[in-house]
């Protein structure tokens, strides 16, 4: 092994912000909110994106969703008052276009300065207006009739902000600390001799070049988050990241965990009733499961399972195993409806074996809750719930194990919280994650550098798979007809109504239409109807009754998407399905394909498809491997898709991007491994560089 030279003892970057000129105490504690307060901060307070305003598009020119910068002479000013107060001022220029600039929120002042004649010069999104194109609130400044206005000549960063600080203003203090910026060698932090063979740009040029992009910069490449500078970033940052993961884990290994290793009675008495044997993925998972839990430091594992490979079954086996060794075991998912699913699942394995589970679900109140807290403190051996588990008043009197399910939906913090209701006697509980998000390995040692993975790569035996088939929604009567055939043959079927908005509500009026138009179409068939707008019983009613084969059809929304069983329900059909990603297209198909009878599935869209829907739909009828699909939509996806920021629930990157940034993954394992064995204190100081506060909170 070869020494690595010392880095600098002296480092220019960790003076506070305050010894930059101009910077005050009212602008350090504006810089403050937003994590900035050392020099060093601003060199790493990365830009969002860029603004073009190099040189001004003819309006003729304008094309929608780009931002432009525009001049013109007004032409008409309008205020109107129909919905709210809102002012119209239409600009045209020598090209005799014509551009409308909206505003919601002006003053007196500004109106009287619009007069028609005067010239302006603009910036902002293009939109399609009601009256052609528009800007809502742009950037604007007027301009004398014989001046010339500025163009800039390199591209202008902007930076994410805060309320009272200007993109001028804060773009002004980030020059004066990159003013600072110490030579190329004092600067970096990873050793050459593991940086050299990666090829990777200089550092301290990366850092220039995103935050001062050159007049000739590939621009495409910048939008795209593909320059070589922003990849010398990204590889930085996520390597921090896998340290700050490494690191994490090895602060909660620290701590002592009770050996959870029992006779196995209960285990045995569980599997030998079960009506069916485990597969030898679910074996072996089960046995990786015990024997971490036989330890007496923190199991921290995650059990990675296509929908449907039965993880459910592995977590019920965990609990028994800490309950027969005189442990808590608590069980959580992330929403009402798949934690009640759950606490059917325990109940029915479990209840014959004299455990009944505990519920805390998020509207258990009052007296029932009184009375279920009493129970989880008084040692009760199983709870399951949401995340109202959580909540400070919930004392364990001796957790020893939790689960914790579908992880995307929680965060980081919210797995420390549940580690900290275990801790009496300085001991943490084990720690069971479950997701059937199918990441590929690269990504899961990345996005879950902290946890052990254990994976469920084989499903239950004698399930045919779901055929599924992509139709226009103009065939929409033809996918009827097939509901009733199925339904009138025994069968049952979802049908599922999503929308692109994230509102709850629209999504709730959709599937309320649906229902209106199926129950009209299919007047011999029961159709009932689920949505996250309704009463959590009413919603436990209607998937009750669907359960239990009351009713043929079940109209819903994307609530379904997780954890829901039905066997006997073998079609499924999924509107507007040219909206949705791979991850979650396959998690709703998942649904059906349980039971013996062949299953399929309708992908509902409205024409015209785009190339991309297109070939998501492909995927989707070509394979049901969910290895294959995210595989997939790695090759396709559309930024964050396999594994944006909303499925991991924890990983806001300053620059890089999981997916797009995915084959710099192997090697930053790799130098993480070997800077972490070697070189301690540079690691200290990448964390420093790139999370600065956050990581201290979060290793506290
Ligand atoms: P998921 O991994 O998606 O959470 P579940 O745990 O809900 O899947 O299991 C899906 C269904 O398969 C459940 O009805 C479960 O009882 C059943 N199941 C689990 N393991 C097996 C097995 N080895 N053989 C047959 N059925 C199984
Ligand atoms: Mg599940």
């Amino acid at each position: 092994m070869t020494a690595d030279a010392p880095i600098a003892a002296f480092d220019a970057g960790l003076a506070p912000v305050t010894d930059l000129a101009g910077v005050g105490p009212a602008l350090a504690q504006a810089l403050e909110r937003l994590g900035l307060v050392r020099i060093q901060d601003l060199w790493f307070h990365l830009p969002l994106r860029y603004e073009d305003r190099t040189h001004v598009t003819a309006i003729r020119d304008l094309r929608i969703g780009s931002n432009a910068l525009v001049e013109g002479r007004v032409e008409a000013v309008e205020r109107g008052f129909r919905y709210r107060p809102q002012l119209r001022v239409a600009i045209s220029d020598d090209t005799r276009a014509t551009l409308i600039l909206r505003f919601f929120h002006f003053r007196g002042t500004q109106v009287a300065q619009l007069v028609p004649g005067t010239r302006l010069r603009c910036y902002g999104e293009i939109r399609h207006g009601s009256q052609g194109l528009e800007i809502v609130h742009p950037q604007y400044q007027r301009l004398a009739e014989d001046e010339v206005g500025v163009v800039e000549d390199r591209l202008t960063p902007v930076y994410p902000t805060t309320e009272g600080l200007g993109q001028k203003r804060l773009a002004g203090v980030i020059a004066r600390a990159l003013d600072r910026l110490p030579p190329a060698a004092a600067l970096e932090l990873i050793p050459p001799r593991l940086l050299e063979p990666l090829g990777l740009a200089d550092l301290r040029q990366a850092l220039l070049t995103v935050h001062r992009p050159p007049p000739d910069v590939d621009q495409a490449a910048l939008a795209a988050g593909t320059h070589p500078a922003q990849r010398r970033l990204a590889f930085e940052e996520l390597l921090t990241h896998h340290l700050v993961l490494k690191r994490l884990r090895a602060q909660i290994r620290r701590h002592a965990s009770p050996r959870l290793a029992g006779g196995g009675t209960l285990p045995a008495t569980l599997l030998a009733r079960l009506p069916f044997q485990l597969t030898r993925a679910q074996r072996r998972v089960v046995d990786e499961v015990g024997a971490d839990l036989a330890q007496a430091q923190p199991m921290l594992r995650l059990v990675q399972g296509d929908v449907g490979s039965g993880k459910t079954i592995v977590a019920a086996l965990a609990a028994l195993v800490a309950i027969e060794a005189g442990h808590q075991a608590a069980v959580m998912a992330p929403t009402e409806l798949l934690a009640e699913q759950h606490l059917r699942a325990f109940r029915g394995w479990l209840a014959p074996l004299g455990i009944e589970p505990v519920w805390l679900g998020g509207k258990v109140l009052g007296k029932a809750r009184a009375v279920a807290l009493d129970a989880v403190a008084g040692g009760a051996p199983l709870v399951i719930g949401t995340h109202a588990l959580m909540q400070e008043a919930v004392r364990f009197a001796r957790l020893g194990l939790a689960v914790i399910d579908e992880q995307h939906r929680f965060g980081v913090h919210q797995r420390l919280a549940l580690r900290d209701k275990g801790l009496a006697e300085g001991r943490v509980p084990h720690q069971l994650v479950m997701t059937a998000t199918p990441i590929p390995r690269t990504l899961a040692m990345t996005a879950y550098a902290d946890l052990d993975v254990s994976v469920i790569d084989e499903l239950p035996p004698g399930r045919t798979p779901v055929q599924t088939v992509v139709i226009s929604n103009a065939r929409r009567h033809e996918v009827i007809e097939r509901i009733r055939a199925a339904c009138l043959a025994g069968r049952q079927a979802y049908w599922v109504c999503t929308l692109i908005e994230e509102s709850e509500q629209l999504e709730a009026r959709a599937a309320e239409v649906a229902h209106a138009e199926l129950t009209a179409a299919l007047p011999e068939l029961k159709v009932g109807l689920v949505h996250g707008r309704l009463k959590p019983k009413e919603k436990a009613q209607a998937m009750q009754a669907f359960a239990d084969g009351d009713l043929h059809v079940l109209v819903a929304t994307t609530v379904i998407e997780v954890g829901v069983d039905v066997p006997n329900a073998s079609l499924m059909v999924i509107e507007n399905a040219e909206r949705l990603g791979l991850a979650q297209l396959h998690q709703l198909r998942g649904r059906v394909g349980r039971g013996r009878t062949a299953s399929s599935c309708v992908l509902l869209y409205r024409p015209p498809l785009g190339g991309l829907a297109r070939a998501r739909l492909d995927v989707m009828r070509e394979t049901t491997d969910g290895f294959r699909i995210a595989e997939k939509d790695l090759e396709l996806r559309g930024p964050g898709e396999v594994l944006g920021t909303r499925q991991t629930g924890q990983i806001a990157f300053r620059v890089a991007d999981l997916v797009r940034d995915a084959s710099l993954l192997p090697a930053v394992q790799r130098i993480a491994a070997d800077l972490a064995a070697d070189t301690p204190e540079r690691v200290e100081r990448l964390i420093e560089r790139w999370v600065g506060g956050a990581a201290r909170y979060a290793g506290a």
